[in-house]
């Protein structure tokens, strides 16, 4: 059993109270890994390591940058094994999940070197007696905060661009997912970033988040997580006035029309609403379908779900592998019978064994049951039967969220009109909801966000911008 300690100025250290956590493995219920549990103390002293080690990062040349975060990228694919380990066993990630993430990491990595040396400025000519330009900067001290979920490539989408554009960071990575945070720390470490440019602080979200944001040496926030814990994050940096991204939760629709091939529309709908048990932020769990194909689609998606195979996550067969905690079975079966208890149809699934929870597929749901607007973060997905793309649009927008949404249809003109109609940060046409490239705008908008990750986006939200001018010849004055 090992014991993992917290990387803080370039050292590996104990929580200053030498207190520590337990880190279970979701699929067997067993001890993965004990973990220091930092607290404010820990906090303060990541901070500081930060903070002493930001003059000389933003000082470091973008190509510099660049070659260590590529290194990085290198270590990670030929340590592909060892993160992939960590990934299923304290994460519950699939085989195929977990190799679709670290790919999916690697690429954001280099993405994000490239773009360190890709941070623009712009020239206005409007007034001749001046060059006036717009410089940016980095913001100083990033306070990354990421999620279980997906808690290699979310880590990096923040810490990888906070590096990249000469910040440096604490990361604090979620209580259930500690390991792979440090072992994003050991990476870095190993590609030669300097000490305190990359800190990372394990112990409850509540006690360091906190105590990370409300620290004057903290200058950006960025945060995935549950939309509960962004609003008060965002409260709490608003309250010293820090900027801050939000990535947050999602209800997220799949639209199918009457005129889509239904084998493909069903596929994308089960990879979308099944992919990592549903546990993702994208993850589709209302599909509107339109009513004259409603019947069919219903009944081949229904014979797909309950063949998904449901298993350990460490078999290369299996598709769904085990929800993160007990906690989290409880909400998600709590919400299937609330939904079947005030009438909805159980086509398949909703039951479980331990952390299994079946793929589960309902029909029927109204606004009455918790299910249909409350965020469920498991292998459940709800069937809403509409007359037309107008009714689509406005069940599909009947909801808190607007995080990621699918259309599925050969009608261009029903396309557009969908496309720019859903009220989602992201809209995927002839696709499901779940896709992320490193170079474009992840995010979304209402309860789901504020901000977005990704290629210029991120250099945008990691850096400030500065309006200058030089004066070519002296300013008339009335004096
Ligand atoms: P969570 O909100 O419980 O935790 C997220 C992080 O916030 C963790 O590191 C946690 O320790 C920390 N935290 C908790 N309380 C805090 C506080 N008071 N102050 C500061 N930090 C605090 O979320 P989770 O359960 O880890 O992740 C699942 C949620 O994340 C879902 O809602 C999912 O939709 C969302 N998510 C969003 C995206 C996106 O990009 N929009 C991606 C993945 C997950």
């Amino acid at each position: 059993m090992k014991i993992y300690q917290m990387l803080i100025g370039g050292q590996w250290v104990d929580a200053t109270s030498g207190s520590i956590f337990d880190d279970i493995n979701p699929y067997t219920g067993e001890l993965y890994a004990k973990v220091a549990k930092g607290d404010a103390q820990d906090a303060d002293r990541a901070m500081a390591a930060a903070f002493a080690a930001r003059r000389e990062w933003a000082a470091t040349p973008a190509i510099a940058r660049a070659q260590i975060l590529n290194k990085a990228a290198q270590l990670l694919e030929t340590s592909r094994q060892e993160f992939a380990d960590v990934l299923i066993h304290e994460g519950g990630g699939t085989v195929g999940k977990v190799m679709f993430e670290i790919s999916q990491t690697v690429d954001l990595i280099e993405t994000a070197a490239a773009d360190g040396k890709r941070i623009l400025g712009e020239t206005f000519h409007n007034d001749p007696t001046k060059l006036s330009m717009t410089v940016r900067r980095p913001r100083g001290t990033v306070v990354a905060i990421s999620p279980w979920n997906f808690p290699l490539v979310l880590s990096i989408y923040k810490v990888a661009y906070a590096i990249a554009t000469g910040n440096t960071v604490v990361l604090k990575p979620a209580s259930e997912s500690p390991v792979i945070g440090l072992k994003i720390g050991e990476l870095f470490e190993r590609a030669g970033l300097p000490a305190g440019v990359l800190n990372v602080v394990t112990g409850p979200g509540s006690v360091l988040g906190d105590a990370l944001i409300d620290d004057d040496r903290c200058s950006f926030v960025a945060i995935t997580g549950e939309t509960v814990t962004g609003r008060h994050v965002a409260q709490r940096a608003a309250a010293k006035l820090k900027p801050y991204t939000l990535e947050l939760g999602g209800k997220n629709p799949i639209i199918v029309l009457a005129d889509a091939d239904i084998e493909y529309a069903v596929k994308s709908t089960a990879f979308s609403a099944y992919l990592h048990q549903g546990e993702i932020c994208m993850s589709a769990d209302r599909i509107i379908v339109e009513k004259p194909i409603v019947e069919a689609f219903t009944e081949a998606l229904a014979g797909l779900v309950a063949h998904l195979p449901v298993g350990d996550p460490s078999l290369p067969t299996t598709f769904i592998g085990p929800v993160i905690s007990d906690n989290q079975v409880k909400k998600i079966d709590d919400h299937v019978k609330d939904a079947v208890g005030k009438g909805a149809t159980l086509l398949t699934g909703g039951t479980y064994e331990g952390r299994l929870y079946k793929p589960t597929l309902l029909a029927n749901i109204t606004p009455a049951m918790k299910i249909y607007y409350e965020e469920t973060f498991g292998p459940v997905a709800s069937i809403i039967s509409v007359k037309d793309e107008k009714e689509a649009l406005a069940v599909a927008n009947d909801t808190t969220y607007g995080l990621s949404a699918g259309v599925i249809t050969k009608d261009l003109e029903k396309a557009l009109f969908l496309g720019e109609g859903l009220q989602a940060g992201m809209v995927h046409v002839n696709d499901g909801t779940i896709d992320a490239d490193a170079c474009c705008p992840f995010g979304g908008c209402k309860g789901s966000g504020i901000g977005r990750e990704g290629g210029r986006y991120s250099v945008e939200e990691m850096t400030e911008v500065k309006w200058l001018t030089i004066q070519k010849t002296k300013r008339l004055l009335p004096f």
